[in-house]
Order: structure tokens, then sequence, then C-alpha cells
């Protein structure tokens, strides 16, 4: 029998079954959360994977036991050759989802669904139309209000990414909880992390315990349900009793969820990133191209993981600048 190295299990014995792929840096938001308000240098063309070395990296993941693969960016659908892309990561044994701010999802509906991709996690921070349009520096709210209905009603599963700011939507958090009233989505709320340039402090951020103190005072102790959180997911998940939908907290600041991290990131330029929080990154594109196998690459990048977020494994450590803001910004890195 092959006795195969498992090059996606690290030195804390978790096994990397979940690939994040990052397709382009551009996004056509500017939230102020994920870049700096400068905007960010951008990868010349030929530096990122083309669709057929995402094909190839993905294949090579695919064999050491990736069953998952979710599509991001930048925004992943203003990728021009993203139906092609789709077509070829859909022929591999894989679960394939897509994260995405839904500004342009609705000329995507058919090619999502002839490539099986029925989990969309779409972004929105504010129901408040200038509120969105402050955070996000574009007046898109409602196509992204329309085109999140319009996946619903399309039969997607659809989640929406609200990253909490103090000062700034902490107080829709219940109408987001509301929303899930008559629609069956999963609303999950997202601590403010650290990236370069998004000018985060920890006082900006809102926690996870501050957000169950605004459910537990808006709705009764009987009527919020702790529900079951599936393996390796990142969200504490909860429900209104009789409500469609249900809401989630995600805690990578405060309560990170490490232990149970099987994810890797691959930049849109080909690096490989262990972590969210970790600024190290292993290039994989330049090997590839070179001719020569990244299996071993993979597997160094994998054993280097740090047990906690990317070694910061205190909140004091976190907040030290020359800590986090080595990171790439989030809009490069892909979340
Ligand atoms: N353009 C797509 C979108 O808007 O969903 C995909 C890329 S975006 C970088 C992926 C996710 O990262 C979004 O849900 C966004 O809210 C989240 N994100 C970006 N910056 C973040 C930060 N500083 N803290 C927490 N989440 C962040």
């Amino acid at each position: 029998m092959k006795n195969e190295t498992p090059i996606l299990q690290d030195l804390h014995g978790r096994h990397h079954g979940y690939l994040r792929i990052s397709l382009i840096e551009r996004c056509n938001l500017r939230c102020s959360y994920c870049m700096p308000e400068e905007g960010v240098q951008l990868s010349p063309k030929s530096h990122l994977m083309t669709y057929e070395e995402i094909y190839q990296i993905a294949k090579i993941f695919v064999k050491h036991g990736v069953t998952k693969i979710r599509l991001t960016g930048g925004e992943p659908l203003v990728r021009k050759d993203i139906p092609v892309i789709l077509e070829k990561l859909a022929t591999l044994p894989v679960e394939l989802s897509i994260t995405s701010n839904a500004v342009i999802i609705d000329r995507f509906i058919d090619v999502l669904k002839v490539n099986g991709v029925n989990k969309i996690n779409l972004s929105l921070d504010s129901l408040n139309r200038e509120k969105f349009k402050h955070i996000t520096r574009r007046d898109q709210f409602d196509i992204v209000y329309k085109n999140m209905l319009l996946l619903v009603e399309e039969g997607f599963k659809v989640k929406v990414n609200v990253v909490l700011m103090k000062g700034f939507n902490e107080n829709e958090i219940i109408d987001f909880i509301n929303l899930t009233k008559n629609l069956p989505i999963v609303v999950r709320f997202i601590e403010f992390m650290p990236f370069d340039g998004n000018k985060w402090d920890m006082g900006k951020m809102v926690s996870y315990a501050e957000v169950m103190t605004y459910v537990n005072a808006s709705f009764t102790e009987e009527n919020i349900q702790r529900l079951q959180d599936a393996p390796n997911d990142t969200s504490k998940n909860y429900k209104i009793s009789g409500y469609k939908g249900s809401f989630a907290v995600i805690s990578s600041v405060t309560n990170p969820f490490c232990d149970s991290c099987n994810r890797l990131r691959l930049t849109a330029n080909g690096q490989l990133k262990n972590c969210l929080f970790s600024s190290a990154e292993s290039d994989l594109l330049t090997t590839l191209r070179l001719g020569n196998a990244i299996e071993p690459i993979i597997q160094k990048a994998v054993q280097a993981k740090f047990k906690v977020r990317g070694g910061m494994d205190t909140l004091k450590k976190l907040q030290e600048p020359k800590l986090h803001n080595n990171n790439r910004s989030m809009i490069t890195i892909g979340g």
C-alpha cells in the first residue's frame, strides 16, 4: 500500500481540508476595514495565477485531502474568467463555494448553479443605505440587498457577513437578527480584525460577549436557542425560536477557534498562507511555473503553522502594531 505523507497535517494534529482561493486583488467596493483608503499596491497581472494554474494547484491540494474550496478575493466575480474557473474547479471532487459582495452576482446565477455552487457568503455591514455607502465608499446598498433576496429566492444557502465596528453598526445587531425572522439566512457577526492599513484598535471591535449582551436585552432567554456548531465551524450559532434563519458570531479576536482550524489560504498571486493572522507566505506559483513540485513547500508551510492566531497567542500580542501590521490588507489575502 502506498504510504503517503499527510502533507496537509500540521504539528498540532490539525488536518487542513479546506482551501480558500483568492482569485483577484481588485474589488468593486472599498470597505474601510478591509483596505487602506489610498488603495493597495496591486500585483502585476503576470504575477497572478491564471485559471489553468489555479486548477493545477487546486488539484494538488485535492489529491492530498482538500474537500472544500471557497473562492474569494478582492471580489471574485469581477474576474473576467470566473465562469471558466468555476467550470474547471467543478470537475474536482470538492464542495465549491464563493464569498462575494453580491454587487454583480445577479449576472452569475446560472453559472453558479450549473457548476454546483449553492453556498454563498455575502458581505453586508449595514441595513442603512447611507451607512453602507460610508463604509464601502460606494453607493451600492440597493443592489446588494436586492441580490441577497434574489439568492434566497433562487434557492442558494446564504450567509450574510457583518463586520461589527463600535459606533458604526453595533446598533443594527437586532435589525440584522430580525432579518432572519422571515428569511432562511444565517447572519454572521464578525469581530473586526487587524490588517495592514485598516486602522484597527481593540476599542473599535465589538466582541462576541457584547453581541450577546444586545441579544439578551432584546429576546427572552427561552427564545434564544444555542445551536450545535458544525465541526470546524468558525462561528457560534444561535437562533431565535420560530425564526426561519439563524445568526452566529465569528469571534476570531476574543475567542479564536484555532484548535479546530482546517483552513489554508492561497492568495491571487499564488502565495500560501497557513493562517489569516500570519504574515508568513510561501510562494507556490513561482515553483509551479518553474515546473517543480509544490508539495514540499505546502508541507513546510503547513508544518510551520502556529497553534494560535499566527503566533499572536494573547490579546496583548495581537494589539502590538508591529506584529499585526506586517500582514497584508484583507483585500489581498482573501477573507
Ligand atoms: N469581496 C468579497 C466580499 O466582500 O465578501 C470577498 C472578499 S472579503 C475580503 C471577505 C470577507 O472578509 C468579507 O466578509 C469581509 O467582511 C471580511 N473582512 C474584511 N476585512 C475584515 C476585517 N478587518 N475584520 C473582519 N472581517 C473582515
